[in-house]
């Protein structure tokens, strides 16, 4: 099958350094669900797209579409269902849902607005079965997830031992090949365990009150042992404190603890905080961007707070166990898993006449337009935590277009106004900084070298959008999306579901671990490892997993 789209101006920046003028008009082919060179022969479809804007296929790197967290969501937010209901006469007439939507639902909007590749970035070993099953019913998508350690007793077990590096490792390997995973995501390090021993809060370099480990350990050991074991993709973190004002002096010290080594700092919007003015609440993006600026291992994605009803799921317990009190509606969960992390899921609006929320607001668009490098800096709303997902276009209209960004900056609340520099910014995103951040940035943080660009070779996933002054019109509603070179979306609208693929990594480790590994779980989890480990087949319907292998950096 030979798919022609025709004369589009095509976006695509990770191309520009094989010569090819990125925003030239051209031709883009995709034979067999992957790009081609551009030929003359017959087409089995061709598209005429004078005038439209061509990119690759959308990659969001950090979106909580699945697992246990996502589940009890839907759970507990049923008036989001009610609020945002399925669409009658829509392809699919899935249930809808908009801040906890349903998987089939997640993959239907997602594809709406061109995005074809989306990364679960917490998912639990102990959930790993259901979190696969779930990505798989996920249409038009393909998916990963990032495994979350870091909390888990046999990893603090084995610190608070003295084990050396080599032993963590393949620890870390055999989880990864266990759990399916792609990377390795540490969230507030060691703190959700320490939570189970009575502490509230964890510094970098506070102890564990049982196992005496500091976080500041966790995250070195786990930076050591994924470079060590070749993962393309670093650490992805979620430091300690998120939320806490005052959390920038933490989040300064953990870049300058990385030591040059790569780090993925995810939502940091909720980690720049700082305690200046009568409210003892203020902004730190400036400094924190700054700190971005001088160390290029650092690479971030903002999870940008929008207003509105959402409702926030995290590993984090520790830090949802703070905000149980300000939920909304009031309600929430709070779970313990397996005894190696945590969950709690919390209901929020954000007000744009809150102080705090506000400022939220104008820290995540401080951070986005002072991190000067658009390769290290990634869209995202951590969906459904900052805001779900379906905000996008709104988001990229902010950061486009400065005049409708100050025009909603002043209907805010006044005093968040008067605390932040955003009135003074005078950047614009341009189109191709946008195609960075959404697409060829994240594939290459990620490892994937076939997605996120157009050259010969590259999957098959391609994205048309009808130019618009209105950048949020224009990113709400694609219009085309191919995936693998099937045509799924049609002027906005889902016209046909395909099965993506779910990508994992196999990384090379010692399997002498593997005695150690069996008498844990007999000894202290609720199933045999045998068990445990989720095998090929029972991914996406059989049709298991796409490996990207790895190449150890030692
Ligand atoms: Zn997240």
């Amino acid at each position: 099958m030979r798919v022609r789209l025709k004369g589009g101006r095509v976006l695509d920046p990770a191309n520009a350094e094989n010569g090819v003028a990125s925003g030239a008009v051209r031709d883009v082919e995709i034979l067999d669900g992957r790009i081609v060179a551009a030929t003359d022969l017959r087409a089995d479809a061709e598209y005429e797209l004078a005038g439209d804007i061509v990119m690759a296929g959308g990659i969001d790197m950090h979106s909580h579409i699945a697992g246990g967290k996502m589940n009890l969501a839907r759970l507990l937010m049923q008036e989001d269902r009610r609020a945002f209901p399925e669409l009658p006469g829509a392809f699919c007439g899935c249930g809808g849902g908009r801040a906890a939507p349903t998987a089939h639902a997640t993959g239907c909007r997602y594809s709406e607005l061109g995005y074809t590749t989306v990364f679960e970035p917490a998912m639990v070993g102990a959930n790993a079965r259901g979190a696969h099953l779930e990505m798989a019913d996920i249409p038009n998508l393909d998916t990963g997830a990032y495994l979350v350690l870091g909390s888990d007793d046999y990893l603090q077990r084995l610190m608070a031992a003295g084990a050396g590096q080599e032993q963590i490792n393949a620890y870390v390997g055999w989880m990864i090949e266990a759990t399916q995973a792609f990377a390795i995501k540490i969230v507030n390090p060691g703190g959700i365990n320490a939570f189970k021993f009575n502490a509230r809060k964890l510094d970098l370099d506070e102890a564990n009150p049982y196992y005496e480990v500091t976080p500041r350990r966790v995250l070195t050991t786990l930076i050591r042992a994924v470079t060590e074991l070749g993962v393309p993709h670093p650490i992805h973190l979620h430091g300690c404190n998120l939320g806490v004002p005052g959390n920038d002096e933490t989040t300064l010290a953990t870049i300058a603890a990385t030591e040059g080594r790569r780090l993925h700092m995810t939502h940091l919007q909720f980690h720049s905080y700082g305690t200046e003015g009568d409210r003892r609440f203020s902004s730190s993006a400036a400094r924190i961007a700054e700190m971005v600026n001088a160390n290029p291992n650092i690479s971030v994605d903002v999870g940008q707070v929008m207003f509105g009803q959402t409702v926030t799921a995290s590993a984090d317990y520790m830090s949802q166990y703070r905000n149980r009190g300000i939920a909304s509606p009031n309600k929430s969960i709070g779970m313990d898993i397996e005894l190696d992390a945590a969950c709690g899921v919390v209901p929020f609006e954000y007000k744009d006449k809150s102080f705090v929320n506000a400022l939220q607001w104008a820290i995540g668009l401080e951070l986005f337009l002072l991190v000067e490098d658009p390769w290290r800096v990634f869209l995202t709303t951590d969906h459904p935590n900052g805001g779900p997902f379906t905000t996008y276009p709104h988001l990229i209209r902010l950061l486009m277009d400065r005049d409708f960004r100050n025009a909603q900056l002043a209907t805010l609340n006044k005093a968040a106004q008067a605390h932040t520099l955003l009135a003074g910014i005078t950047r614009e995103y341009s189109l191709e900084e946008i195609a960075i951040l959404t697409r060829a940035g994240p594939a290459r943080i990620l490892g994937l070298a076939d997605k996120g660009h157009l050259a010969p070779g590259g999957v098959g996933d391609v994205v048309v959008y009808a130019e618009d002054a209105d950048r949020e019109a224009m990113f709400s509603q694609a219009r085309l999306v191919f995936k693998n070179g099937r045509l799924v979306v049609k002027d906005g609208a889902v016209v046909e579901t395909v099965s993506g693929t779910t990508h994992v990594v196999r990384p090379e480790f010692d399997r002498g671990i593997e005695t150690d590994i069996d008498r844990w779980f007999d000894e202290a989890v609720g199933l045999k490892a045998k068990h445990f480990r989720v095998q090929d087949h029972e991914l996406r319907h059989g049709a298991g997993p796409t490996v990207l292998t790895c190449e150890g950096v030692r």
